[in-house]
């Protein structure tokens, strides 16, 4: 059997309800096959890194996962598209992108997978949430070379009741 395996989820949108589709995607994580979701960041609003179209809504969910990292990956891009996720042209907006970031300390590079995600550390929208599951992934060098990046953490939605 499969040693389970802690990995970092990095979730965005920027089309429709973004939001929304952040707490559906973190719904249907926790549904992948041997995957249960341990904790979720705080959901951040960034302006667009390279990309068009309106502010992202960003977040980073920590999962354990019996999936070998290729069928992690296919999980994502399952869960993208349900949710409708088209790629017209790089960087176009989305309704939901889902980006491995870190899959335990596995290096990973082939064809359609490469872990970690070769531009997590450019990205103030992975390093702050990280930060929050993780601090010890995320250095203070780290945070300093995105500090230019506009982004600000929303506070966090308390359930009705
Ligand atoms: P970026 O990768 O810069 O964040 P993007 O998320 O917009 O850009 P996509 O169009 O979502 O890029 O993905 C393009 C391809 O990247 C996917 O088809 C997938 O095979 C590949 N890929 C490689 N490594 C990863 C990873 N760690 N997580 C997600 N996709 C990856
Ligand atoms: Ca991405
Ligand atoms: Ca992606």
């Amino acid at each position: 059997m499969r040693a389970p395996v802690v990995a970092y989820v990095g979730l965005g949108a920027n089309l429709g309800d973004a939001q929304q589709a952040l707490h559906d995607a973190l719904a249907a994580l926790a549904q992948a096959p041997g995957t249960r979701v341990l904790r979720s960041s705080r959901v951040y609003r960034s302006a667009p890194v390279a990309a068009a179209g309106p502010d992202f809504f960003n977040a980073v969910a920590e999962v354990q996962t019996l999936l070998p990292a290729p069928e992690l990956l296919e999980q994502l891009q399952s869960i993208e598209q349900a949710a409708g996720r088209e790629r017209p042209y790089r960087n176009a907006p989305r309704t939901l992108d889902l980006d491995l970031l870190l899959y335990g300390v596995a290096r990973i590079d082939s064809a359609r997978l490469t872990v970690p995600h070769p531009r997590m550390r450019e990205r103030a929208f992975v390093l702050l949430p990280l930060r929050e599951l993780a601090p010890a992934l995320v250095g203070d060098a780290d945070l300093a070379a995105v500090s230019g990046q506009r982004i600000t953490a929303l506070p966090p939605t308390s359930s009705p009741g």
